[in-house]
């Protein structure tokens, strides 16, 4: 299948921290997980093309102007604080997000980042905005007749709702390529498999009932992203019934994710989608540093054998799972398993 990634321009976002129950800790999102995601597509022998320049306006048909602009400048002009630290990270918050718009940076920063894992350095921006080329490119491919494409999208999206970076997120690259695929498809499904609930994604389309969501992740009582992805949110308004959350308890491997998810696609067929997007996080792995879930790398395999089952037209996109020695393995078993199942 196609791969689209631009491993220069992606690898240069490169985040120096993260808080971790109130530590300062070096930032899992390493531009290293490009040379091992891009290993695991070449086991595969899948061609990697360049995501073409789509311009703005696909990303701004699920980012709000004020986010765009924020994203596109704030850089530049937090650098003009004297003593400003070399990356932006929030440190004041409004209590809600309709409070009064600010015009500092500083305030700014605290309007459109949920958290303290997704600081805003030099080439953020750059970076967020051609791995969003890359879903797009990869939807575009499959909207011109590919059955599936791979977008290796780095920084990752799901966790950013239309005006929020959050979760090492930037831009929502899963709900950019499904709006995509709603040109021609009037129902479109997202089916997030990240370890982590797809709460962006989930804020994106909670009202919409043309883009079912289904996440399945890490019971999040006790788990990022904790406000979201419990079995409770199901939508609301027109959106009433079209986003299913499958929390699982902590170590849950194999079985219980199939199981999971068995149970999650039968809602899917009922909705009857014409083509679905995969946001495929592999930190669900039994490895993976994040520790949530213990799913293994044939456990992929058979992730995808059952998603391509749906047998629709697929846009994956990559979304979290972090460097362990099996990173690029388990994504080899994820493409092989579903372009085997889909021949
Ligand atoms: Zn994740």
């Amino acid at each position: 299948m196609k791969v689209f990634c631009d491993q220069d321009r992606q690898g240069q976002h490169n985040p120096s921290g993260f808080l971790v129950n109130g530590v300062m800790q070096p930032n899992p999102e390493t531009p290293e997980r490009l040379d091992r995601l891009l290993a695991g597509v070449a086991a595969g022998g899948h061609e990697v093309h360049a995501p073409e320049d789509h311009g703005l306006s696909p990303i701004a048909a699920i980012h709000s102007p004020a986010y765009l602009k924020f994203l596109s400048t704030v850089y530049e002009r937090w650098s003009r604080i004297p003593d400003a630290a070399p990356e932006i990270f929030p440190n004041v918050h409004p209590d809600k997000r309709t409070a009064s718009y600010p015009l500092s940076a500083v305030a700014q920063a605290g309007f459109h980042i949920t958290d303290m894992s997704c600081p805003i350095g030099a080439y953020t921006w750059e970076a967020a905005r051609w791995s969003a080329n890359c879903a797009v490119s990869a939807a575009q491919a499959v909207l011109d007749g590919d059955r599936m494409a791979y977008a290796l999208c780095r920084p990752p999206g799901h966790h950013c709702f239309s005006d929020l970076a959050g979760g090492f997120c930037y831009l929502n690259n899963s709900a950019i390529a499904a709006q995509l695929m709603r040109r021609i498809h009037d129902r479109v499904v997202i089916i997030d498999v990240d370890l982590h609930h797809g709460n962006g994604t989930q804020g994106i389309f909670y009202e919409r009932d043309d883009v079912f969501t289904l996440s399945i992740h890490a019971d999040p009582a006790r788990f990022y992203p904790f406000f979201w992805g419990h079995a409770h949110e199901t939508g609301e308004g027109a959106g009433l019934g079209y986003n299913l959350n499958i929390p699982l308890p902590r170590g849950t491997g194999d079985e219980g994710f199939l199981k999971g998810l068995r149970e999650g696609l039968v809602q899917v067929e009922q909705f009857a989608p014409g083509a679905i997007v995969i946001a495929l996080g592999l930190d669900a792995y039994e490895g993976d540093p994040f520790g949530g879930l213990s799913v293994s790398t044939p456990g992929f395999a058979e992730i995808a054998r059952m998603l391509a089952a749906l047998d629709l037209p697929t846009v994956i996109v990559q979304e979290g799972g972090y460097l362990c020695d099996a990173l690029g393995d388990n994504l080899h078993a994820f493409l092989q398993g579903f372009e085997t199942a889909s021949a």
